[in-house]
């Protein structure tokens, strides 16, 4: 999903525990593997990235994604979030972090990271691989949506 709905979902999750910094971290970064298991329409750019056939769409992609996430992140803690901020944050962190480390992994091959790059992809592709996933405009609509209901709830 876009880093954007991760951090959304963790901020959202970190609000149920102001005074829980670590715990809205540890809830932050399960809620990401959860939330990826819905198809959300990004198989074929990944697939694209790894065969090579369409990296620089993929690099932009997740340019976009990253600056995007980093205004929606100015805009929570500007008009939204005063209260907590360490617990937001840590949530924010957790539910973005998997996707950092995944990255890290393509980049660098790191061979420590291997297991935790398997695991991201397992439980990403849990449904997809086996049902298809969506076409990429729906996964964004749906995103869109899911992210528009969010901010509502956040602050
Ligand atoms: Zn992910």
């Amino acid at each position: 999903m876009f880093i954007t709905t991760h951090a959304a979902i963790g901020a959202l999750i970190a609000e149920q525990f102001p005074n829980h910094p670590f715990l809205a971290f540890v809830l932050g970064m399960a809620s990401h593997f959860l939330s990826d298991i819905i198809p959300h329409g990004d198989s074929n750019l990944y697939k694209g990235f790894v065969s090579g056939s369409k990296v620089k769409r993929a690099i932009a992609y997740v340019v976009i994604d990253g600056v995007a996430a980093l205004f929606f992140v100015l805009f929570l803690f500007n008009t939204k979030v005063f209260d907590h901020r360490l617990a937001i944050s840590m949530g924010i962190a957790g539910g973005v972090l998997p996707d950092l480390i995944v990255a890290l992994y393509e980049v660098f091959r790191v061979p420590g990271l291997r297991w935790f790059h398997r695991l991201h992809f397992f439980f990403h592709n849990m449904v997809s691989s086996r049902r298809g996933d969506m076409p990429f405009a729906s996964g964004f609509a749906m995103q869109m949506v899911f992210l528009a209901a969010l901010i509502s709830r956040v602050g």
